[in-house]
């Protein structure tokens, strides 16, 4: 795969964690964003600056974002992956939902994908090869019908969506965006139980995104480049 530069958020942990790892040991520039770097050592050991770029990033802080854009100047951005999510506990009744979780839940996992893909939008513009990941959740998709986690399937199904969108907005860029679910991965969200572990899962995204042309861009993917039904 030729290497370029990965922006990727909730890099501290899990699969983020893993995607940072992967893209580094291929020889990629990466910058990791997550919320307290200065709490983030299994990420700082990975790589020295200024092949690792760490920036703290809330992804729900408009001022975060302004400042990471900043912070960047005139990089060249070739992958986004909006990792960063929150699986929120689940209520034992939907009469104990709550709402403030949920709008919480579409904060993270829905709009903040999509606003920072549009304010990263002028760096990936400068990409020869520009794609933006979204990791996304089979949990949200409509085709399966099981119940509860109400937050998160339906800010994953709205990600969904949101993704469709900007892949149709930025297709005069030739941006290619895509969800992804990433399979069920053994993460602090994903549980010791998960069926792959988080190297497998972010050495197969690794491999996706490699893949990925223009023709793939508003389709959702799993981590082991099948198409997933909506
Ligand atoms: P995880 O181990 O719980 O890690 C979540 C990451 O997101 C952490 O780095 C966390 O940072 C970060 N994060 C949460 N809220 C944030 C915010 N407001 N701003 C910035 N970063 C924030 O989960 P994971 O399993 O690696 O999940 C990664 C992605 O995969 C998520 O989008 C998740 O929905 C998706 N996914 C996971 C599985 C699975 O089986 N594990 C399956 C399907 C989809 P802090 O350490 O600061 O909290």
């Amino acid at each position: 795969m030729s290497s370029g530069t990965a922006l990727i958020t909730g890099a501290n942990r899990g699969i983020g964690l893993g995607l940072v790892a992967r893209f580094l040991s291929a020889g990629w520039n990466v910058i990791a964003c997550c919320r307290e770097p200065e709490r983030a050592p299994a990420l700082r050991a990975l790589a020295p600056a200024p092949q690792l770029d760490v920036h703290a990033f809330d992804v729900r802080d408009d001022a975060a974002l302004a400042s990471l854009v900043a912070a960047l100047g005139s990089r060249t951005i070739d992958v986004v992956i909006n990792n960063a999510g929150i699986n929120p506990t689940k209520p034992r009744s939907v009469e104990q939902l709550d709402y403030d979780v949920w709008r919480d839940a579409f904060e993270v996992n829905t709009i903040a994908p999509f606003r920072i893909g549009v304010a990263l939008r002028p760096f990936l513009r400068r990409s020869s090869r520009p794609r933006i990941i979204t990791i996304s959740s089979q949990m949200g998709s409509f085709a399966r019908n099981s119940p509860g986690s109400v937050a998160y399937r339906t800010s994953k199904s709205a990600v969904n969506k949101a993704m469709q969108l900007l892949a149709l907005e930025f297709q005069s860029d030739k941006i290619v965006v895509c969800p992804v679910h990433p399979g069920w991965v053994q993460t602090d969200m994903g549980g010791v139980g998960a069926e792959i572990t988080v190297e497998e899962s972010a050495d197969s995204l690794f491999r996706l995104v490699d893949r990925l042309t223009l023709n793939d861009s508003g389709r959702f993917f799993t981590w082991d480049g099948r198409e997933h039904p909506w």
